[in-house]
């Protein structure tokens, strides 16, 4: 009991010396009132996430962007190709649930049946044949979430790999993609020029299966990465403070392509979608 409390105790004292000694939130001009987990607690497996890659935010970037981080642990766990008894399908169930009121209007989305292809996949090891159902998850609301997702996550990847908070004269940028749209090809492609690789480790645990990232940065100005969330979503990030490399990433053939948004701190609150309630039933 003893060892508990201790454990609480240095716990809470560790969040409070996180957010008092960031100069300011993350994600905008506000002040480092809250402690933000990028990526967050839900992305893990019991939500069991190693400490680290833990900054301060203001309490507006930090409750508003929670249904983005609810719909990205969503997609994340949307694989194809896992046994429908799985611990990822498992906690699907439970995530979906929270939808409803975290995001409300993108269970609709993504339950439409025409969003899912049916596949059939080789059952390893033997001659059966599995029916699989890839999500095809395009609908505005998902997009508009999974885009405040991978901003966050370029913001965060920033102050981690940088440093400081991207400067608020800086813009990040990112693009996603779900399973089934990216293949193995793609993505060594994608990592070439990405040297560094990491995850987060705390002694024997490593959730390097359900979060990884190959990154490159001059520590300076610029951040590029690959971020790969579980088996279901990939983005690529970029964030700077260089107007030159700005320059680059809010033009085409850069900004047109598909899924890829650009945004500045301190706009990600304006861009969360107004929520579609439903009418309580009578
Ligand atoms: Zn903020």
């Amino acid at each position: 009991m003893a060892k508990c409390m201790g454990e609480a105790t240095y716990k809470s004292r560790k969040r409070a010396r996180i957010v008092a000694e960031e100069a300011r939130c993350i994600y905008c001009s506000g002040r480092s009132e809250t402690l933000e987990h990028m990526p967050p607690l839900s992305m893990f497996r019991n939500r069991a996430r190693p400490s680290h890659m833990e900054y301060g935010a203001c309490k507006n970037c930090n409750n508003n962007t929670s249904g983005a981080d609810l719909v990205a642990a969503v997609v994340a766990r949307l694989n194809p190709t896992s046994s429908e008894d799985s611990w990822q399908n498992n906690e699907l169930k439970k995530l979906v649930n929270a939808l409803d009121i975290d995001a409300p209007g993108v269970r609709d989305e993504l339950g439409e049946p025409e969003k899912h292809k049916t596949q059939w996949l080789s059952v390893a090891g033997s001659k059966l044949l599995r029916k699989i159902s890839v999500v095809k998850a395009d609908g505005p609301l998902l997009e508009a979430y999974l885009t405040i997702f991978g901003i966050k996550m370029a913001m965060a990847l920033y102050r981690e790999l940088v440093g400081i908070a991207l400067p608020l004269d800086g813009a990040a940028w990112c693009q996603f993609q779900l399973n089934g749209s990216i293949s193995q090809h793609q993505l060594d492609r994608l990592t070439t020029d990405l040297p560094g690789y990491s995850t987060l480790q705390q002694g024997a645990v490593n959730v390097g299966d359900q979060f990884a990232y190959r990154y490159n940065t001059d520590k300076r100005s610029v951040i590029a990465a690959v971020a790969q969330f579980h088996h279901g979503l990939w983005y690529t990030l970029l964030a700077s403070h260089d107007q030159r490399i700005i320059g680059l990433f809010s033009k085409p053939p850069i900004s047109q392509l598909s899924g890829s948004t650009m945004m500045r701190p301190g706009e990600l609150s304006s861009r969360v979608p107004v929520p579609i309630r439903h009418k309580p039933m009578p």
